[in-house]
């Protein structure tokens, strides 16, 4: 308790120090410090990529082909590898890491600690101020900024979120909006904490909030917080984020479509609300039927970015370091045939898991869903 109100003082300081400077020019141990880095635990813990130990990524494998997938991926069944094959192919090598994750068999320990991103202006006004994990997206809209996610604690997001905010000069009190792309903890977990400090408002999926609010971690709803509901636009200053919903993942996951500038020419960013496969049939189905949804959306709105919040998902530390590196080039702009690449190689990724979940004698759900 006295920890929380130390270092919740220390920020109060330090954001009025930012007030009174005029400027943002603070030393560097006035920002709030990074969270240490916690092990991974035993069933998330994956294996180092041998002779590839300094990637931005830890040393995490990389899929990049259709032989590094047959032979890394897992799958055994023929309908599975043959899946897994197209999935390779669609992906092109542009989501390496990416397709390690959603393309292995069984899931789970493909995970590596990785030195934390630097916080960068990624797109005009569109900041990425997360940590080695998640990519948390900040927004400065001119009227305010809308934050998406919020990290699994009030330590994460006051040493992530607030510090790497403030190293990129924004104030964390012009957030006037918090998305919440789905309701697991590492997501909402610094909600609570952000609420307080900010009073923004909070806007979630009906259904992940009761998901939340029955797992407890997150705060009571607010009169200024409210329900995102399918293809809802939300609006601040100049920026218009659409809205879509898209189970599977959880039962209310939110996936945006968000529209961006980078050196005076226009994008659109296509970000999917969630990462991890689910592990039964019914379920997966349902995820890939949001994959598809998400790729059919970001065919009329002619997507040219994937967006992600977990830098598994879109292979932000790379994408992170490789601008860092170099300024004058976006990763992260990958053109409309690799954004639908990307989500068709995800729906064979999860086509690859039902094959071989049926291959492996998985209970079959009922044809038609019960009501
Ligand atoms: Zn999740």
């Amino acid at each position: 308790m006295t920890m929380k109100i130390q270092s919740k003082l220390a920020l109060a300081t330090a954001i009025a120090a930012l007030s009174m400077q005029g400027s943002f020019a603070l030393a560097q141990d006035n920002y709030p410090p990074y969270p240490e880095q916690k092990p991974l635990s035993p069933q998330r813990q994956g294996a180092v990529w041998e002779g590839h130990e300094d990637t931005p990524n830890g040393g995490r494998p990389e899929i990049n082909t259709v032989e590094e997938m047959v032979e890394i991926s897992g799958y055994s069944a023929p309908a599975a590898l043959e899946y897994a094959s197209l999935a390779a192919i669609a992906a092109d090598g542009n989501w390496g890491p990416t397709m390690f994750y959603q393309c292995k068999h069984p899931h789970g320990g493909t995970a590596l600690n990785a030195d934390y991103p630097v916080p960068l202006e990624v797109f005009d006004n569109v900041y990425s101020v997360g940590n080695d994990a998640n990519n948390i997206w900040a927004i400065d809209t001119g009227e305010g900024i809308i934050l998406i996610d919020t990290l699994r604690s009030a330590e994460q997001a006051e040493g992530f979120i607030v510090g790497n905010m403030m190293r990129m000069g924004l104030d964390p009190k012009d957030i006037k909006i918090i998305i919440i792309s789905h309701g697991h903890f590492d997501h909402t977990g610094g909600l609570a904490y952000m609420k307080e400090l900010t009073g923004a408002a909070i806007g979630m999926s009906e259904a992940d909030y009761q998901m939340a609010t029955i797992a407890g971690e997150i705060p009571e709803r607010a009169e200024n917080d409210f329900v995102i509901t399918d293809g809802m636009e939300i609006t601040l200053g100049d920026t218009t984020l659409t809205a879509l919903l898209t189970p599977g993942h959880t039962p209310g996951t939110v996936s945006l479509m968000i529209p961006l500038t980078w050196q005076g020419e226009e994008y659109m960013g296509s970000y999917m609300g969630g990462v991890g496969a689910p592990r039964d049939i019914a379920t997966v189905n349902q995820w890939r039927e949001s994959i598809d949804r998400m790729a059919y959306v970001s065919e009329l709105m002619q997507a040219d970015v994937i967006m992600s919040n977990h830098t598994i998902g879109d292979d932000g530390l790379t994408k992170i370091a490789e601008m860092a590196a170099d300024p004058s080039t976006n990763p992260y702009i990958v053109g409309h045939e690799a954004v639908l690449g990307y989500y068709s190689a995800w729906r064979n990724c999860l086509s690859a898991d039902v094959a071989q979940m049926i291959a492996n004698g998985a209970e079959i759900p009922a044809l038609l869903p019960k009501e």
